[in-house]
């Protein structure tokens, strides 16, 4: 399970962790059976490898620019800005990247490693199914067979996903297992990478997992903060007063606010979903309502119930109910570096209508959460202040569902 190494190998600054052991503090880690062993050592091993390896870094940066449309450029918000009356707004514009999400940015780091270490197949866990779309869309760019685990009952909810990952040449595998949601995904996906450990790669949606993969997803995101904050020293010559990200398992907002851990003045802000209000039980935060456990071989926060038992999550917002959050999240929250708040199904459908009205900007139900807490944080900053949102995903795929919400038929 874990080693007991006495060697202190604790990182000085906050932005170095992981430890030598996969640890951010008490999270994180490696908690796997000792037959998935193997896989993992070998994963690291490639990982640390390709980060040194300049043709490695070259691919990336080449795809990165010419498939996913990097860098994404950086806007200034002006009618949310008045109308919140406060902060200076400015989004991250990840929407803009192919598939119309920060995923993608993730999925073409590990299906690259996945081509260099000469692995021939793919597979991955999805909810929502934006995770599978993207994996699937990587795969079929590379020639690469993909398979795509998908609880049973969100293989019913996200119909429109599920052929679309079968258009773009990925097996679905339904998992009725549990309550046939992401949990029992993952839980699948990580059995099959344990059987077919020689040809098969294993793309993590989110930064969760056994290390390496909170580090390495973080490292792949990172791009989103990288670029960010050279274009906002760029067009203001100064940091933003904070970086504010919405967290589902934590990926957007680890790769925003990753680049910015050490500048101390720059507060970051995760912003979880509150579904129907924490109090209520039905929500998806996992560290404001949830406590320390662990799960897909790592320690963090997450939802369970009083004998350790995984609770499902809700929100309105598919991409943000996984029971759990990043282990490096939980790190930064009990070292007071990050502050995690959380937004309602409500507040998020109304900051939905209300960006793409003032912006023309249809934001995902996802980062529509992060907004209700940026309307907050301007009043509070002021207009001396400036913030920095990431607009991690378009809203396009959530207009059926906004629309019966809103109680209009399509
Ligand atoms: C999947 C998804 C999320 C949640 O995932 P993180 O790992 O927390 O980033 C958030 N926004 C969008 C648009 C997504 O597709």
């Amino acid at each position: 399970m874990s080693d007991t190494a006495s060697v202190d190998t604790r990182p000085n600054a906050l932005s170095a962790w992981p430890d030598a052991r996969g640890r951010f503090g008490d999270y994180g880690g490696r908690f796997v059976a000792e037959t998935l062993m193997p896989n993992i050592i070998e994963l690291e091993a490639a990982y640390e490898d390709a980060k040194r390896d300049v043709e490695f870094q070259r691919e990336m940066e080449e795809f990165l620019r010419d498939y996913v449309g990097k860098p994404s450029p950086i806007y200034f918000a002006e009618r949310l800005t008045e109308e919140f009356g406060g902060a200076k707004i400015w989004f991250k514009r990840d929407e803009l990247n192919h598939t119309g999400s920060h995923k993608i940015n993730n999925c073409l780091g590990q299906v690259l490693l996945a081509k260099r270490m000469g692995k021939t197949r793919i597979i991955a866990e999805t909810g929502a199914g934006q995770h599978g779309v993207a994996t699937a869309t990587v795969a079929a760019r590379f020639g690469l067979p993909c398979t795509v685990f998908m609880g049973a009952t969100d293989v019913e909810r996200q119909a429109p996903n599920v052929f679309r990952m079968k258009l773009l040449g990925a097996e679905v595998v339904p998992v009725s297992s549990g309550t046939g949601t992401l949990k029992d995904a993952m839980n699948e996906a990580l059995r099959d990478w344990v059987t077919n450990v020689h040809d098969t790669f294993y793309v993590i949606g989110t930064v969760a997992g056994p290390h390496p993969y909170p580090a390495m997803v973080r490292d792949f995101q990172s791009i989103i903060g990288r670029e960010a904050r050279a274009q906002i020293m760029d067009r203001l010559g100064r940091l933003p007063d904070a970086a504010v990200a919405c967290i589902g398992g934590g990926s957007n907002a680890m790769g925003l606010f990753h680049p910015f851990i050490d500048d101390e003045d720059v507060r970051l802000i995760g912003v979880e979903a509150a579904g129907h209000g924490i109090e209520t039980g039905e929500h998806a935060a996992s560290l404001k309502g949830g406590k320390p456990g662990i799960l897909h071989g790592n320690k963090t926060y997450l939802l369970q119930d009083d004998d350790g038992q995984i609770i499902d999550a809700h929100s309105i917002s598919a991409g943000l109910d996984y029971p759990g959050i990043g282990p490096e999240h939980a790190f930064l929250h009990d070292a007071k570096r990050a502050e995690y708040v959380s937004a309602t199904d409500t507040e998020a459908l109304e900051m939905f209508q209300l960006c793409t009205k003032l912006e023309g900007i249809i934001p995902a139900l996802e980062p529509a959460h992060a907004l209700a807490r940026v309307r907050d944080l301007a009043k509070e900053l002021g207009p001396e202040g400036v913030i920095l949102m990431n607009m991690c995903g378009r809203g396009d795929k959530d207009v059926p569902q906004v629309a019966e919400m809103l109680g209009v038929s399509l």
